[in-house]
């Protein structure tokens, strides 16, 4: 599907929208109470977008709500959830605003290069990566703009925003949508037939996950073989000496990374936003995810654990599920049956628009432009409403495949800054280093 030009956002010209919203920037400027933007969500990416806009845009009138008070409260519990060791994206992916940032860091607080950095893309370790990012948000004051609280509502103005959470309600220039993809997993067909009869099968990425249980099982069972899956099956025979049994629709696929990083660099970026069709671009952002791969080392490491009996791998779907006397019997497509106390799934998040109820709601009061599965079609700048920024997922179809990871929210601040410091043609800033887009911005 092609944009809708027809739609009343995108029916004016860049520019028009550009003296409107700066004239009334300057007076709103001048009004008590009123923010210059709020950050809706304060993971990895409404962090790393506070940082960018408060340090180097310089814009000192922010909020950013999350329900957690801890930045990074979900990115740290999918992480530990799953015994992650090493980050799957390059240290240059960091929470500064410095690619060299992270490795700099690593030797300043004299950490083994050997073991911090999986060669050759300098891939971190999580407990670095970690206590980096919890000394950027410390050196750079970035708990000061959190406000606890779940966004309910969100009102579009014609020069201004009105954010309500349980607690507050805040007015600002712009808002910007950085939920993440927590709120909605993707759980098996079979699952429900358990959760029917009040028998829960953990999610890896739930909040309500418990390891412990995991430990504790006499037979654990992990369904699902991607990155999550496999490190959590390695993590839990490493800690109970237990021997676990993943179960996977699918051979294990070894990639290094879980989307092909060609898109983050003008080569395959070009061809992307080339692309007017969207229905095109989805195709694209599908033919470039390896969703359910796993990086080498972990290959490795499950190679040696299958050769100790440790883990246990089978290739089959899930045919159904019973509960007999207190412990899980899945039936599996190529006949085998499996018994087990504790089974775990490893599935992912939900396909389809993160956001739930609240995203939702905002494209259909304001008719925003979507594509045909449902996911927002911003402009070159991220705009999904003169006044409402996206990044993360939301901002696929537009920056392209690794728009969810870390380096999707470097992307996104390019994009948002480059509105910000009041710059044309969006798409140059792509794959230009951030820095650049400011340096010009003082040049200027
Ligand atoms: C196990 C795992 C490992 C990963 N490893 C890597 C990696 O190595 N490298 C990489 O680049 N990427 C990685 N990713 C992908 C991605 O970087 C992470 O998922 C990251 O946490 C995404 O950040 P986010 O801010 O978009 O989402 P989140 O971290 O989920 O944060 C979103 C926040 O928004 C809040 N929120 C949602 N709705 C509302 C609302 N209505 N009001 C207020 N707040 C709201 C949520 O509570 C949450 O705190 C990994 C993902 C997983 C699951």
């Amino acid at each position: 599907m092609a944009v809708d030009r027809s739609n009343p956002h995108f029916d004016r010209t860049e520019r028009a929208w550009r003296q409107l919203l700066l004239s009334a920037a300057a007076v709103y400027g001048k009004i008590p109470g009123m923010l210059d933007m709020v950050i809706i969500g304060g993971g990895v990416h409404g962090t790393y977008l506070s940082h960018v806009i408060s340090a180097r845009l310089g814009f000192r009138e922010l909020a950013v709500v999350d329900p957690y008070r801890q930045p990074l409260t979900v990115w740290g519990r999918h992480t530990q959830a799953c015994g992650m060791r090493y980050l799957r994206s390059p240290s240059s992916h960091n929470l500064d605003l410095d690619f060299h940032a992270l490795r700099e860091f690593a030797v300043r607080r004299g950490w083994d290069r050997n073991t911090a950095f999986i060669p050759p893309y300098a891939r971190p370790l999580l407990r670095l990566f970690d206590e980096h990012a919890a000394a950027v948000i410390r050196e750079n004051g970035l708990q000061r703009w959190r406000h606890t609280g779940t966004v309910r509502d969100l009102i579009l103005h014609d020069d201004h925003v009105t954010v309500t959470t349980e607690h507050q309600r805040l007015r600002a220039r712009y808002a910007l949508l950085a939920v993440g993809r927590s709120a909605a997993l993707c759980y098996p067909r079979w699952s429900a037939a358990l959760a029917a009869a009040g028998d829960v099968v953990d999610h890896v990425l739930a909040p309500t996950f418990c390891r412990q249980r995991l430990l504790h099982s006499d037979s654990p069972v992990i369904v699902g073989a991607g990155a999550s899956g496999v490190q959590l099956a390695l993590a839990t025979a490493a800690e109970s000496g237990t021997p676990v049994t993943v179960i996977s629709e699918h051979e294990i696929r070894v990639r290094s990374f879980d989307s092909d990083p060609c898109f983050i660099g003008p080569r395959c970026a070009r061809h992307f936003l080339a692309e007017t069709d969207y229905s095109r671009r989805r195709a694209m952002i599908i033919a470039a995810r390896d969703p359910g791969s796993v990086p080498e080392e972990v290959a490795l490491q499950l190679s040696r654990f299958r050769d100790q009996g440790a883990v246990r791998i089978i290739t089959a779907a899930v045919r159904s599920v019973r509960q007999t006397g207190g412990r899980i019997r899945l039936q599996l497509a190529n006949g085998i049956d499996i018994q087990s106390d504790c089974v775990t799934v490893a599935t992912g998040f939900a396909p389809g628009p993160p956001g739930g109820a609240l995203v939702q709601q905002v494209a259909e009061r304001y008719n925003l432009a979507r594509s045909a599965d449902g996911f927002p079609l911003p402009d070159g700048f991220l705009r999904w409403h003169p006044r409402l920024f996206v990044s993360g997922a939301l901002a696929e179809l537009e920056l392209g495949p690794f728009a969810p990871n870390i380096i999707g929210a470097i992307a996104a601040a390019k994009r948002v800054g480059a509105f910000l410091l009041q710059r044309d043609a969006p798409h140059r800033h792509h794959w230009v280093p951030l820095s650049r887009l400011w340096d010009s911005a003082q040049s200027a």
